[in-house]
């Protein structure tokens, strides 16, 4: 801790519940030990990414993927002498209130809400609802009790609309301020870590090829790079290199241009950042390389049949089960109905559906609409 550099974030500005300060771990140490210990973290498992969880034991689950970007977070985090504690906890908490399905749980969740009560659901908002009301496992509090710049991490985007329901936490989204660099840090570790895990799962499960990579350039350069160097490389240990090779490209590049961006814009203390330009952030050439494989995954990967197949899929069970708990709150658990009353009924079945692991909603789905279970 003593290591950090002068525009590290190291005190808190408390927690919604005061507690004494730690003895021996830091506040955001803390925070993460929680968001560790949480039920929704460990529901991460069996959350599917991109693939559904049940397709191969080899693909990123929500957890993985969690686990992944908090590796990256961390790692520039030391690099560039920032708080590690904090990148990690907004980490590893920064998926916690997907559903199940990945993306396409979530979209569809949010048209059944916004059909049914005029309200929305995103995975984001989620998360902080999580962390501040719905896991229950302390005597004191609902919820995990997180510090205030862990939470802020967690809340990447909000609208205007929200923001100002959310008090100081809403605040830069209303005034345009930024928020830490170890909130920026985060945010762009996840971006980071899927681009490339997903690139790692799509040649894996065949639906994207190396041939149809090297048409991006960041892809082009490391292959032809790596293909000089070790000319009998193939298989397997070439598509593992090259990844590895993709990500720390990417990581070298970012650490270096943020610590340009740190001294071209005279950030000193945490309070510079706040209204400063988005200081984590890559080189131009490397947010054009960035984009274009954003775009490359999107038509290939995640447009790809076999992936919408499944979406397809998903996204029926999800509105499915919705209606279904609407229409008969009988058939929604005790503990969930008793939170109708203070939570209203739509907000306390997406809670539900939201916190169903992949494979639950399959059962769930199962045991009320498949015949063959009677
Ligand atoms: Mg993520």
């Amino acid at each position: 801790m003593n290591n950090l550099a002068s525009y590290a974030l190291t005190t808190t500005r408390g927690r919604l519940i005061y507690e004494e300060p730690p003895k021996y771990r830091s506040e955001f140490g803390r925070d993460r030990d929680r968001i560790i210990h949480s039920t929704a973290f460990r529901r991460l498992e069996y959350k599917t990414q991109v693939f559904i969880n049940h397709e191969g034991d080899l693909f990123r689950t929500r957890l993985t993927h969690s686990l992944e970007v908090a590796q990256i977070g961390r790692s520039v985090a030391n690099a560039l002498k920032l708080n590690a504690d904090l990148v990690e906890a907004i980490c590893l908490a920064h998926d916690l209130g997907h559903t199940p399905f990945g993306h396409v749980g979530q979209d569809e969740l949010n048209r059944c809400m916004h059909k049914a009560c005029g309200e929305g659901f995103e995975h984001n908002l989620q998360s902080l609802r999580i962390v501040d009301k719905l896991e229950e496992r302390y005597a004191q509090f609902d919820g995990l009790n997180l510090t205030f710049e862990t939470r802020e991490g967690i809340l990447k985007h909000c609208s205007i609309k929200t923001a100002k329901t959310l008090g100081d936490l809403g605040s830069r989204f209303l005034n345009d301020t930024q928020p830490s660099l170890e909130a920026q840090l985060a945010n762009i570790a996840d971006e980071l870590a899927y681009n490339f895990h997903d690139v790692d799962d799509g040649l894996r499960a065949g639906i994207i090829t190396l041939e149809q990579l090297k048409k991006v350039s960041i892809v082009a350069e490391e292959l032809s790079y790596l293909q000089k160097k070790y000319p009998a490389l193939n298989g397997r240990r070439l598509h593992k290199e090259l990844v590895r090779h993709l990500i720390n490209k990417t990581i070298y590049d970012l650490i270096e241009a943020t610590t340009l961006n740190l001294k071209k814009n005279n950030i000193i203390t945490p309070q510079d950042v706040y209204k400063a330009l988005p200081i984590v952030i890559y080189t131009e050439p490397m947010m054009q390389k960035q984009k274009d494989l954003k775009k490359f995954l999107l038509k290939n990967l995640y447009k790809h049949s076999s992936v919408m197949q499944l979406r397809f899929k998903s996204a029926n069970i999800v509105r499915r089960l919705f209606e279904a708990f609407v229409s008969d709150t009988g058939l929604l658990p005790e503990s969930y109905q008793e939170k109708i009353p203070s939570s209203g009924l739509h907000r306390v079945v997406a809670d539900y559906i939201s916190g169903m692991t992949d494979r639950y909603a399959f059962r769930q789905y199962n045991r009320l609409f498949t015949v063959e279970n009677i």
